[in-house]
């Protein structure tokens, strides 16, 4: 059997500094928001190349804390791919704003520079952008649509730790980059874990009070906060993954290789253009008769997942709150498929997954 992903394979390549960076925080007698919390902060600062890390306690509460800090007035309209992950319209909505959908190019599955203009309202303060599966939206287009009309814009970065768009990361091209470190993700802790990165020192102070009650002196509190503090156990073993990061990614970069050379003709890969970097947090292609493929890979002993079954605007939460018509994102939840692509899997793997493919292919 193929797993679509197994954690304790994939940390298992660690374990020895895992264990002893477990073992230093149990002994140190701090565990949360301490030396390891500040460590990371600066390491992960430095790796993205922003002046600002403030770790959090996930990548929901990143998104959360980043828009509300962002000051707009309330019940903005902000835009937002209508086939992200439900997370980032969460965090739009628990922020006290408006999501707006703007669909997303087939071809990439990330927001399309060029429905933006038709989803503008005169509410509209932000965009949010997302880098599905591991590919930088096209922030040249985007960027110089936010500036032209005055928008603020956030990043979700929770697939994209270390994507580039011509050279420069993810996460450094709006006003905050949001990252979760969730264990699936491509720099995954062992537990939950987030952070934001920014340049902007203003947004970095406020961010650094509102994760601990808006108090950065103990009991003074100078604004409503949360509590969404990161702890010294996760940064610490964060500490260690993070210098195997470009490792990792170079490794499902290598996999991914062998997916756009051997995968057969009804397989829509992703598009991929000379200045994008990308990270392969999912494998996702589209494929027309996606459900009988799913199917006849795991009778050949191959998982795989579906990344998103339910489109945002279908989903029962959604209701009241999303409306309208979102025929590509109906589209792409109808047809993507993810196939293993984790650094616990070998080119082997990854070899026998596209001769199953090519199988299916001969016989449909
Ligand atoms: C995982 C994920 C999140 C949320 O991160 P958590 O750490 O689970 O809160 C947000 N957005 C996207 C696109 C994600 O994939």
């Amino acid at each position: 059997m193929i797993e679509y992903e197994s954690l304790g394979l994939s940390n298992q390549a660690f374990m020895t500094d895992l264990e002893a960076a477990a073992s230093r925080v149990i002994r140190s007698g701090w565990y949360v928001l301490g030396q390891e919390v500040s460590a990371f902060e600066s390491e992960f600062a430095q790796y993205i190349g922003a002046k600002h890390c403030i770790g959090v306690a996930n990548g929901l509460d990143a998104l959360i804390l980043s828009i509300e800090a962002l000051d707009l007035p309330k019940n903005s309209d902000i835009l937002v791919a209508s086939n992200t992950y439900i997370a980032t319209i969460l965090a739009i909505v628990r922020a006290g704003h408006q999501p707006v959908l703007v669909e997303p190019e087939l071809e990439t599955f990330n927001m399309d520079p060029a429905q933006l203009a038709g989803a503008m309202t005169a509410k509209t303060r932000a965009i949010c952008v997302t880098h599905l599966f591991g590919k930088s939206c096209r922030m040249d287009a985007i960027g110089a649509f936010a500036q032209a009309h005055g928008l603020k814009v956030v990043e979700d970065c929770a697939q994209s730790h270390g994507a580039k768009l011509a050279g420069q990361m993810t996460g450094t091209f709006g006003d905050a980059g949001c990252f979760s470190f969730y264990p699936t993700k491509n720099l995954g802790a062992l537990g939950d874990a987030g952070a934001v990165v920014t340049n902007d020192d203003a947004l970095a102070d406020r961010l650094r009070h509102t994760r601990n009650y808006g108090s950065k002196q103990k009991y003074v509190n100078e604004y409503l906060g949360v509590n969404s503090r990161l702890d010294e156990m996760q940064a610490a073993l964060l500490r260690v993954k993070l210098r195997h990061l470009d490792a990792m990614t170079a490794h499902k970069r290598s996999l991914a290789e062998i997916y756009f050379e051997h995968l057969p003709q009804g397989f829509t890969l992703p598009r991929r253009r000379e200045d994008e970097y990308d990270v392969f947090h999912i494998f996702g292609i589209r494929h027309e008769k996606r459900d009988e493929l799913r199917s006849w890979l795991l009778n050949k002993g191959i998982k795989t997942e579906i990344h998103y079954p339910i489109a945002p605007h279908r989903q029962k939460a959604m209701q009241g709150i999303l409306s309208g018509e979102y025929p590509v994102a109906d589209s792409l939840h109808a047809s993507e498929l993810s196939l293993p692509i984790s650094v616990g899997h070998t080119s082997d793997d990854i070899a026998r997954i596209s001769e199953a493919a090519v199988q299916f292919d001969l016989a449909h």
